[in-house]
């Protein structure tokens, strides 16, 4: 496999202490275009026996590359960071092929996963910890951090060129082995990413690939000699992952589902708002866990937003990802896509209002894609199903409050603390959300709360099982064990 052919592609493979080789689990599934229908690729499922290889190799590498020096440590991750702008559009190409989303919405992910490993070149700076001469008589007291061994890291389907990244830059720069566990959905592009980590200079075994599904899952949370694990995916998943790694004895990260509220306030720009709703509902489909498609509006500008969001909803085009044309892309499955229709039956059996339907839309030349259209439902009471589940599809709902106070309650109410973001012109009520929404990221005036690299990512609630968050400082810590040395010199 090369990084500029067209598919079907081979079979994907391991990437297991530097070699590249196939998974020999008994099981597997067809890797599917959602916008054709058509298989591209098959990725065999990893045995514990693959995994077991793949944690000896990575603890073999540990116990030199954790005392590498620092600076050799980034070497490779600078290197990275060129091939992966290098070749950042093939690897987009295979993105949208077996993802669905739209070309755009595949770069700018592969730019937010490269800005971590930008961030992660930082660690000779970051990983520092502290020092204190005369922290008492004649005693200087110094923390440093260190490296643990072999970490995992589980991700999901929806940014496969983005949420690895959020992790295995900080593991091995801090001096830890990695193997990541991608989703079985869209193996290809992380396949295609370790072909640009084979080149970037790694010790074999530093950082190391397996595919596969449940099985895979397990035998590396069971195994005793991984001795963390961070996890990326649905909130059910993400606490039993919690569960297991912690059994056995891992520390553990484990990010789950969402259901992100925007709040439009009366002082709103609402055109702004309009713009940014739409975007944030529909982007990549809607299969985004800082999507906002619950939209809290002060009924006095309800009737006005409501104009403005629809105008701008029917101007979405659907369609293949490839087309430059596109903005809502291919959902993952046709499963999926079923589930989404059901749950859009059900916002209608409920009572909430239909204002647009997209379960009609048709893509000429393209009957067995994955396509739902923009959906926009008004009136909806926020204890209605679609109000609370997790939709991970192009629908939102408009819910008319009124004040600012019924607005943070509805946020406030709900399972999850992903994400919200708020429109408003009044400084005040800014600060009156800052203070109280209960979530990990709350955007004032921009509509996908999504922080840069170098601040953490992470949600509260169901949709957070651990303590320590992904991306910047917090991946520091994650990774290292801090260890005080307390020393006196009687004779200085
Ligand atoms: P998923 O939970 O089905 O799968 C995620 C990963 O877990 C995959 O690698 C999969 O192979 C593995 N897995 C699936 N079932 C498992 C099981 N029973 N035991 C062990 N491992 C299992 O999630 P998905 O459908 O790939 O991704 C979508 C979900 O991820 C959404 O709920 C979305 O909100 C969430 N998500 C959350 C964040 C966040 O930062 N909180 C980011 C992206 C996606």
């Amino acid at each position: 496999m090369s990084l500029d052919d067209t598919p079907p592609w081979n079979d994907v493979r391991n990437y297991v202490d530097g070699d590249w080789r196939d998974p020999r689990g008994p099981n597997g599934q067809e890797v599917v275009n959602p916008a054709t229908g058509e298989s591209i690729s098959y990725v065999g499922f990893s045995s514990a026996a693959d995994v077991e290889d793949a944690v000896e190799a990575g603890m073999a590498a540990f116990e030199t590359w954790e005392s590498t020096p620092v600076e050799e440590r980034i070497q490779p991750l600078f290197e990275l960071k060129r091939l992966l702008e290098a070749h950042q559009s093939e690897l987009a190409e295979v993105l949208v092929r077996e993802h669905g989303k739209t070309r755009a919405e595949a770069n700018g992910e592969l730019r937010r996963g490269i800005e971590n490993v930008e961030v992660a070149c930082g660690i000779p700076s970051m990983m520092q910890a502290g020092h204190l001469p005369n922290a008492a008589p004649d005693i200087d007291e110094t923390a440093v951090r260190k490296p643990l061994g072999v970490f995992t890291a589980i991700t999901p389907f929806n940014f496969p060129g983005m949420i690895p990244l959020w992790f295995l830059p900080y593991a091995v720069a801090t001096g830890n082995a990695f193997i990541l566990k991608p989703s079985e959905q869209v193996p290809v592009v992380t396949e295609r990413l370790f072909e640009l980590i084979d080149r970037a200079g790694f010790p074999d075994g530093v950082v190391q690939l397996v595919h596969g599904g449940v099985e895979t899952v397990n035998a590396l949370l069971d195994n005793e000699d991984v001795v963390g694990a961070s996890f990326v995916g649905s909130t059910p998943v993400a606490r039993t992952v919690y569960e297991r790694a912690a059994t056995h004895g891992k520390r553990v990260q484990a990010q789950g589902g969402a259901k992100n509220h925007i709040i439009v306030t009366e002082t709103a720009d609402l055109d702004f708002a309009a713009r940014k709703t739409v975007s944030s509902a529909y982007a990549c489909g809607g299969e985004r866990c800082l999507a906002n498609d619950v939209v809290v509006v002060d009924e006095s500008v309800y009737d006005e937003f409501a104009d403005r969001l629809l105008e701008r909803a029917r101007a979405q085009t659907v369609g293949d990802g490839l087309d430059e044309g596109t903005d809502i892309g291919a959902l993952i499955t046709p499963e999926h896509e079923t589930r989404v229709r059901e749950l859009i039956q059900t916002g209608v059996d409920e009572g909430a209002e239909l204002l647009l339907d997209g379960r009609d839309v048709t893509v000429d030349g393209y009957e067995d894609g994955n396509f739902l259209g923009p959906t926009v439902f008004g009136d909806v009471a926020p204890e209605m199903t679609i109000a609370r589940e997790e939709i991970f599809g192009p629908v939102l709902g408009l819910v008319p409050v009124s004040g600012l106070d019924e607005a943070i309650e509805i946020l406030n109410g709900s399972e999850f603390g992903n994400a919200a973001s708020l429109f408003t012109s009044s400084g005040a009520d800014a600060r009156t959300v800052r203070h109280r929404a209960d979530v990990g990221n709350l955007g004032v005036n921009a509509g996908t709360a999504a922080p840069m690299a170098f601040f953490h990512f992470g949600g509260r609630k169901a949709s957070f099982f651990g303590d320590l968050h992904a991306q910047g400082e917090d991946m520091i810590r994650f990774y290292t064990d801090e260890t005080v040395y307390i020393e006196r010199w009687p004779d200085a």
